[in-house]
């Protein structure tokens, strides 16, 4: 045990002296280049080599020796390590990665016909404390840099490429892991950067969907600098008591400021906020509860996400049966707003909504 401690000390200390490649956007690769005048063009082929899986022998004979060599120098190259892997029934993956200080954070890969959404994490743990997350009893951590979240990414993909040969398509990517996407907002932003570089993975503006439990100082740099990425709200209930009682942000950054603070951020045509309800039996599953849900969303570009809770070790909420689940739908849908009831993926895993703890 001694032993490996102090290995694991050298590694860490040794990674932490270089910069991460993965931290950097394009333009910033390109600025690194230009500032120790080398050819700004070798950016896009690094890009092309570490995002969009190109052979590594091609990439090499197309840069200079020069540039190559800096790059072998000067950065780190290492991605977080994939500590354990669970496989789903329903071919959901939890994959459990472990950070160079040694942290472990989850990402969750879900199937739709042989493609995958992936559900990244923003932190280790969370600040936000929410009564039905299982991420919220482990308090927050640290945040994670731009290297570790689109490490998530590369990694889930590169299992799969070796796993699932012909499957490698992760073609949307939500901020529903671990962790509060906007209170973590520099390294998501960058990271969303480079997923949507047409010189890397180039995944599609309305294909990343960053997912807040209302954290309002994230939500006004929000419209300004992140255009066009898709955000969902965890809304969870349309009464001040019960939202405080199940998300303690609400008591600093209430509903109503939230909402405000959304509606001011310009859409596209057809984009529109998401907003998640989390379905807890007899505590907001009632037509009541539906009603006010209707009444303060009608008139946005709204669409809802109905989750039936999921169950964790030590949770003491449960999951209303599917005609509640129902029911809350029918009230919903005479307000005329488009509303989806997510089913469970990989739960035998525990890799579902709420279910992610990387201390269990
Ligand atoms: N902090 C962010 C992202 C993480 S949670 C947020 O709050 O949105 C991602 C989604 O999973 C949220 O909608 C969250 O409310 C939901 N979730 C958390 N715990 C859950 C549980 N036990 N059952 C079902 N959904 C859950």
């Amino acid at each position: 045990m001694g032993v490996r401690a102090e290995v694991n000390n050298h590694i860490t200390e040794r990674h932490f002296l270089k910069q991460s490649f993965y931290d950097l956007n394009h333009t910033d690769l390109e600025m690194v280049l230009h500032q120790n005048d080398l050819n700004h063009s070798a950016a896009a082929i690094l890009f092309n080599w570490h995002y969009k899986k190109k052979e590594k022998a091609q990439c090499y004979e197309k840069m200079a020796k020069g540039s190559l060599a800096f790059f072998q120098n000067n950065f780190d190259f290492s991605l977080p390590e994939i500590d354990t892997v669970h496989e789903s029934e329903d071919r959901t993956v939890k994959f459990l990665f472990r950070l160079q200080d040694n942290h472990r954070i989850e990402t969750v890969l879900i199937p739709f016909h042989n493609k995958y959404s992936i559900c990244l994490s923003s932190q280790v743990g969370c600040a936000m404390n929410c009564s039905f997350c299982s991420t919220g009893t482990q308090g927050l951590t640290r945040n994670l840099a731009t290297s570790e979240i689109v490490g998530q990414f590369l990694q889930a993909w590169r299992w799969l490429a070796k796993n699932r040969p012909g499957e490698e398509r992760i073609l949307n990517i939500v901020f529903m892991g671990q962790g509060e996407p906007l209170h973590n907002f520099d390294a998501v932003k960058k990271a969303c950067e480079i997923f949507l570089s047409k010189h890397g993975t180039s995944i599609g503006v309305q294909k990343i969907t960053v997912s807040t439990a209302g954290y309002i100082p994230g939500l006004k740099r929000w419209s300004q600098e992140t255009p066009g990425v898709n955000l969902a709200l965890s809304l969870h209930s349309p009464f001040e008591e019960k939202r405080n009682e199940l998300m303690p942000i609400n008591i600093k950054y209430p509903l109503d400021e939230v909402l405000t603070c959304i509606d001011q951020i310009p859409l596209h045509k057809k984009q529109f906020i998401t907003y998640e309800y989390i379905l807890i039996k007899d505590f907001n599953d009632s037509p009541d509860d539906a009603q006010e849900l209707g009444t303060i969303l009608a008139g946005k570009s709204a669409y809802i996400n109905l989750i039936p809770f999921n169950a964790f070790p030590g949770s003491h909420y449960q999951r209303p049966n599917m005609e509640k689940i129902e029911k809350f739908k029918e009230v919903l849908d005479t307000f005329k707003i488009p509303t989806l009831i997510r089913s469970a993926k990989g739960d035998d895993v525990l890799a579902a909504c709420g279910q992610l703890n990387s201390k269990n």
